[in-house]
């Protein structure tokens, strides 16, 4: 996969965003969608998309979607310190899969670190339930300002 690549309308995100596929959500408006990492890394590690923009990566982004992204993701970024007291808190995104990409979508990652807690692989293991990551989704939920 190179980085100047077209967009498939049927990626994971896409398919969240048309509601084919599950997410716990965080935070929707008619641009922006927050919702859990299904392969959290750490807990509260969520991601922040553009609903319209068909944007691949940060390459390719019209500069007003990119705006609202990044304004949505400081939003959520800051519900989650207040939520759940991180020590740290990446911002990650990743640009082409020789780059760790996986999802050819663009989007933010809001990760939090722990002192003392080891920050998970990226994109790996086991996916969380909807069980375990809904009590850490609503005391997200209630942070948003
Ligand atoms: P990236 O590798 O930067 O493209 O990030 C994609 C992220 O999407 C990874 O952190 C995955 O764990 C996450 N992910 C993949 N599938 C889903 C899904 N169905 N719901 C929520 N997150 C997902």
């Amino acid at each position: 996969m190179s980085l100047q690549q077209t967009y498939d309308p049927d990626n994971i995100f896409a398919k969240i965003i048309r509601g084919e596929m599950p997410s716990v959500k965080l935070m929707e408006t008619d641009n922006i969608l927050a919702f859990m990492d299904v392969f959290p890394q750490s807990k509260g590690h969520c991601l922040v998309i553009h609903k319209k923009s068909e944007a691949v990566n940060f390459l390719d982004v019209e500069p007003e979607a990119l705006n609202e992204l990044i304004g949505a993701t400081q939003v959520v970024a800051a519900a989650v310190e207040k939520a759940l007291k991180p020590d740290g808190l990446r911002i990650v995104q990743f640009n082409g899969a020789r780059a760790g990409q996986t999802v050819f979508h663009l989007h933010f990652h809001v990760l939090p670190v722990y002192e003392g807690v080891v920050v998970a692989a990226h994109a790996s293991g086991k996916p969380a339930s909807h069980e375990e990551l809904e009590p850490i989704a609503q005391s997200i939920r209630k942070a948003i300002r």
